[in-house]
């Protein structure tokens, strides 16, 4: 869809990423707005991923009330929360907005919570809270029935 839109290549970045203004309109289609991943703001390019899309969602939202209104749109604001990434079942590296780093299990913590933070209702947050619990608890039980398995069989080898 976005490939087939009249854009010129002019207005165009790497992929056929729509070029943007930091108001986050097409440069010749002023009246039509672009966030997130298809879209690029070349004065300031973002990297694709959802904690910008949402903010440049909400940039376009404050910006399409702002015209009805008949006042002029604003550039996008767009702040880097940081980055967080899952190491194994209980580990995460947080990268907290390019200053702190925090890993191994407080880094876990950190991920688990900036995701409940985000979801959107409370019913979310209990549904992925009990599969993270129930996760949990399989994976300890799990890893006991092996530890044991095996300790029975290195036994029954010896003997
Ligand atoms: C595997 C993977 C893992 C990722 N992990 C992370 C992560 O951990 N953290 C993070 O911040 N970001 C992550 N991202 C990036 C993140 O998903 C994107 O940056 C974000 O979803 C962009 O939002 P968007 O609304 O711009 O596009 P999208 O979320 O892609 O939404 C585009 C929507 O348009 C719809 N659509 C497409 N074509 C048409 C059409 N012709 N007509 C109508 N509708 C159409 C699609 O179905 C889709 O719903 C990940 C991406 C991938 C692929």
């Amino acid at each position: 869809m976005i490939q087939a839109l009249p854009v010129p290549e002019a207005h165009r970045a790497r992929r056929g990423h729509l070029c943007v203004t930091p108001t986050l309109q097409l440069p010749d289609f002023p009246e039509v707005f672009a966030g997130g991943d298809c879209a690029t703001n070349t004065e300031n390019p973002l990297p694709p991923t959802a904690q910008v899309a949402y903010q440049e969602g909400a940039a376009i939202a404050r910006n399409l009330k702002a015209i009805a209104e008949g006042n002029a749109p604003s550039p996008a604001q767009v702040h880097l929360r940081g980055s967080l990434l899952k190491l194994g079942l209980s580990e995460s590296a947080a990268d907290l907005f390019d200053r702190f780093e925090i890993k191994g299990k407080v880094g876990h913590l950190i991920r688990q919570a900036t995701y409940l933070e985000l979801l959107p209702t409370p019913v979310h947050n209990f549904k992925v809270t009990s599969e993270w619990f129930i996760d949990n608890v399989f994976h300890h039980f799990g890893s006991s029935i092996h530890l044991a398995a095996a300790k029975v069989g290195s036994q029954e080898a010896s003997e």
